[in-house]
């Protein structure tokens, strides 16, 4: 066998670990008692303002007032925002804020590794903290919008052993799970909420 194949018993009881967890953590019972994987670790923020800086000084690009604040914003959420999210916040503060200054910060961010970019099916951009050391996958509600963080070492162990038996190299993944909140009555008052949510129409334009 070379090295590095697929051993198919091992495969199996890996697969049918990942199949029981899930069973067990998204089916039947509350995931937060049962789930195997920890809730991903708080990205190091203090790195991450370095290589902010780092990033902003080699590429020449000043810091405003403006920027300073959308990022403070971002830095200051563990969620998954986009630009309209995150605006709504900036502009808490300070209502002066445009959609093309968010969305151009946030583009920074991404080009820079300081944030993630996020693709949830529904066409539109999310944004989290990128953190080098960490990796984490989501589960998305596809009824409220809620998305839950998980790390499961299993998922990321049997990938690598999928991956070796195709004589493949894999430099990052995403691995989403779609489907709604066990909880109904929550899932649906979450719903509710965001619905009715009153979005102001705003100016998109890119042009200033
Ligand atoms: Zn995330
Ligand atoms: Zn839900």
């Amino acid at each position: 066998m070379r090295e590095g194949a697929f051993r198919a018993p091992e495969a199996a009881r890996l697969l049918a670990s990942a199949i029981l967890w899930h069973a067990r953590g998204v089916g039947t019972s509350k995931p937060s008692d049962t789930m195997l994987g920890d809730k991903p670790k708080a990205p190091n923020l203090e790195r991450l303002r370095q290589s902010l800086d780092d990033y902003m000084n080699e590429k020449g690009l000043r810091t405003t007032e403006q920027r300073k604040l959308i990022v403070q914003t971002f830095f200051d959420t563990t969620e998954h925002l986009t630009v309209d999210e995150l605006l709504d916040r900036v502009r808490a503060v300070d209502s002066r804020v445009g959609y093309a200054t968010v969305y151009r910060t946030m583009k920074m961010l991404s080009e820079g590794g300081i944030a993630n970019e996020l693709h949830f099916n529904d066409g539109i951009a999310r944004y989290e903290l990128a953190d080098g050391d960490s990796h984490h996958d989501h589960l998305i509600c596809q009824e409220c919008g809620e998305i839950t963080e998980f790390e499961e070492p299993l998922i990321e162990e049997l990938q690598d052993r999928i991956a070796a038996r195709y004589g493949f190299v894999v430099t990052h993944h995403k691995h989403e799970l779609y489907g709604h909140c066990q909880d109904r009555e929550a899932c649906q008052a979450r719903k509710l909420a965001r619905t009715t949510r009153t979005i102001p129409p705003r100016d998109r334009s890119f042009g200033s």
